[in-house]
């Protein structure tokens, strides 16, 4: 009797060879950040009771979890979590869930934002498509003399970031508002921003059809396609942008490790950029595009 028991160890191993035959490719991690979830764990406290049963709530709980992983939902919108920069951030379908690699973008802007602040004055930052609030949250965090104002065009996104900002109690540094790029933006943010920031929908027509069904089916479009070549959104923030920077400001947005070069050449033609630079991220591939303004 004792052995049909599904304590943690034996729920963890089903699931495991579960989720591997499903095609999920870190199984024992994600049969593992779901059980810890739903039995309001950390990760490590499962291996501190291995042998503990689960509750017939608590397995019921779970069956659902690993009904959503296995139709290939992201483990973030089941947990409803993603951590980003060290901090607790929600997430929801309404929002892309925050990527490792854009916080090389956080470290660049943080760069750019600590050379300023030497001299003491406030700092003001612009995010375009700010989904559950990451960047900004991140930068907020970091920063002290520092007005971080961030758009998205949906309203559950902006909801949502802004609640992480009352969570984070970070409030008091962003203000949130919705607006299509700098469609809201008035007469009064011309040179007012010293840093605009962004990570926005940057993949190809022919890269979406190929990305996991993680992505596909479950993340927002919008906040992914960027067109038939997946550089119009871009091109878009970096036309329209350099008027709201102040002279000397940067723009810093996070583009495809592909894009490099075409964005490099792009910029050439552009009248309000002084120069261009081309961060690599961790795995050494194009990450961050940094244009300055005359
Ligand atoms: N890096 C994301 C991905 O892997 C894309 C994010 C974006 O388009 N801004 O799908």
């Amino acid at each position: 009797m004792k052995d049909q028991q599904w304590t943690i160890i034996r729920v963890l191993k089903w699931t495991t060879e579960y989720f591997a035959s499903r095609g999920i490719e870190q199984p024992r991690t994600d049969a593992e950040v779901l059980l810890a979830h739903v039995l309001g764990y950390k990760r490590l406290d499962l291996y501190l009771n291995f042998d503990q049963p689960l509750t017939k709530r608590e397995l019921a709980t779970y069956r659902e979890a690993i009904k959503r992983r296995a139709k290939r939902e992201p483990v973030q919108y089941i947990t409803g979590e993603q951590e980003f920069w060290s901090l607790p951030i929600k997430v929801t379908p309404a929002v892309l869930i925050p990527r490792p690699e854009t916080e090389c973008l956080v470290e660049k802007a943080l760069e750019v934002a600590r050379k300023l602040q030497i001299c003491g004055k406030i700092t003001h930052i612009l995010e375009i498509g700010t989904g559950s609030g990451a960047i900004s949250l991140a930068l907020a965090k970091e920063l002290q003399n520092v007005l971080v104002f961030a758009t998205d065009i949906s309203p559950e996104a902006l909801a949502l970031a802004r609640q992480n900002a009352i969570n984070l109690n970070l409030h008091s540094k962003i203000t949130f508002f919705a607006s299509n790029l700098y469609d809201s933006l008035g007469s009064g943010a011309r040179e007012y921003f010293d840093i605009i920031v962004s990570n926005p929908p940057y993949i190809s027509e022919e890269e979406y059809e190929k990305l996991p069904p993680e992505i596909r089916d479950f993340e927002p479009r919008k906040a992914l396609f960027g067109g038939k070549d997946g550089v119009s959104v871009t091109r878009e923030i970096i036309l329209s942008g350099g008027k709201y920077l102040k002279p000397g400001g940067t723009m810093l947005l996070e583009i495809g490790y592909s894009q490099g070069q075409t964005f490099k050449d792009f910029a050439k033609s552009i009248a309000w950029i002084s120069h261009v630079k081309i961060h690599r991220d961790y795995s050494g591939l194009d990450r961050v595009l940094a244009l300055g303004k005359k």
